[in-house]
């Protein structure tokens, strides 16, 4: 769980993984950008919000290995610090799933503040870690809520296929709802297209659909549809450790470096607002 490259002043920054649609790429984005972020000697934290566990089991974690699950955090009011596991990835922890999780759904429902269950067990952490990623399940339930409730900005994944935009309308008015009612500074931080094939028109057109839709809200970066991202997880390994060359692990190096990149320039146009006028 140590980490050389740890700095002194984190503020972690909470990002969602979300899309109630399924198998678009949310948990490869979880699990490969996550390593990138850690390669690029950042701190991350990576919180399974799946009952599928498909973050968990993708970096090869046996759940009899962990303290606790994501699961006695939420119902049981275990501390999240102390529940992380560390990765094959230096620099990268993981809080796990299990299937209990789906069950967590109706148990949080009796729960005082219920929304923000999540938000109140990661403060602690926020100074620990440069990144906390969390992976949502195909859903906008409980759990989904809790994740937004806690983030500070989504990433949604958008597979370059027929009917990708479908249920995006839905997502967003969740969000809205989320940013009025539970979480005002929740922020876009951008629309992934993943899965993406250059040689098919249907991809062009989607990604162009994207664009003419969310404008520069959408990354710059694309992720290819790459045989190696869906192989590394039965290895338990991201692609960056399978096969660093491949074209599924440089592309989330250039999403994480652009998602660096972003952090560094809001935080310094924050600093410069904040700062005092000298006169
Ligand atoms: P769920 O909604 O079930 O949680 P998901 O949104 O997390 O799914 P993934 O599990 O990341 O989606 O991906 C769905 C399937 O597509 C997996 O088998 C994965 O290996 C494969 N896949 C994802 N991204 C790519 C890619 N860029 N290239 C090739 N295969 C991919
Ligand atoms: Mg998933």
């Amino acid at each position: 769980m140590s980490n050389k490259t740890s700095s002194t002043h984190l503020m972690g920054k909470i990002i969602a993984i979300a899309n109630q649609k399924g198998g678009v790429g949310k948990t490869t984005t979880t699990i490969n950008l996550s390593a990138s972020l850690a390669a690029e000697g950042k701190k991350v934290l990576i919180i399974d919000a799946d009952p599928q566990a498909n973050a968990t089991s993708g970096y090869g974690i046996d759940p009899r290995t962990m303290t606790s699950s994501i699961y006695e955090c939420m119902v049981d009011g275990y501390p999240l610090d102390g529940s992380q596991v560390a990765t094959c990835m230096p620099g990268l922890d993981l809080v796990g799933s299990r299937i209990d999780l789906a069950g967590a759904e109706i148990e949080l429902i009796s729960k005082p503040d219920r929304e923000h269950v999540l938000a109140r067990l990661l403060e602690p952490l926020r100074d620990r870690y440069d990144y906390i990623i969390i992976d949502c399940s195909p859903s906008l339930g409980l759990i989904t809520v809790n994740a937004l409730t806690a983030a500070n900005s989504v990433i949604i994944p958008v597979q370059a296929e027929y009917f990708a935009l479908e249920g995006i309308s839905k997502l967003l008015n969740t969000i809205r709802i989320i940013k009025s009612r539970l979480n005002p500074t929740l922020e876009i931080e951008g629309f992934l297209l993943t899965m993406y094939d250059a040689r098919l028109r249907l991809a062009n057109q989607i990604y162009e659909e994207l664009k003419g839709h969310f404008a520069d809200m959408v990354f710059n970066t694309v992720i290819p549809r790459n045989i190696r991202l869906s192989e590394a997880p039965s290895h338990g390994l991201p692609a960056l450790l399978y096969d660093a060359e491949s074209r599924g692990a440089t592309s989330h190096t250039l999403l994480a470096k652009e998602i660096i990149k972003k952090h560094r320039r809001v935080q310094g146009t924050s600093r410069q607002v904040s700062a005092p006028s000298a006169s």
